[in-house]
């Protein structure tokens, strides 16, 4: 411990676990993070010192995995357990799809410039995708 790293208490608001939901989703750290907070300090021509317990930070504040420093707004961490992953996939958005690589399979190659890619590349994209939504369902 150094002193000149106070010690910054958790902002006292409902929430009595600030890190609810909050996960690297690069390295799955869940324990410590370092986040951008306001906080009021008393500044004098000698210095600053930090009023403790004011500190206050919003989903928008920076924030950065203590572990791997993936960085970026605190809502980048943001979980929700409530929803896995292939529970939002809509039946009509994956039926589009099958059907856009329909289309493309019934079509000679062609350049998508402003992907700079080309139909086939596309096309075993979407067929990726599908694969992956489709996994373990059949
Ligand atoms: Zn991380």
């Amino acid at each position: 411990m150094s002193n000149d790293t106070p010690t910054i208490k958790r902002p006292t608001h409902a929430n009595t676990n600030c890190l609810e939901n909050i996960k690297c989703p690069a390295c799955g750290n869940e324990d410590t993070f370092r986040i951008a907070v306001t906080a009021l300090a008393t500044v004098t021509d000698d210095g600053a010192e930090v009023e403790y317990g004011d500190a206050e930070w919003d989903e928008s504040s920076y924030a950065e995995c203590a572990q791997c420093c993936k960085h970026g707004k605190l809502s980048d961490f943001s979980v929700c357990p409530e929803t896995p992953p292939a529970a939002n996939v809509h039946p009509t958005l994956l039926e589009a799809l099958e059907q856009a690589l329909a289309a493309l399979n019934t079509a000679p190659r062609f350049r998508v410039p402003s992907l700079a890619t080309d139909s086939y590349a596309i096309a075993a994209f979407c067929g990726r995708a599908i694969a992956s939504v489709k996994g373990g369902a059949q």
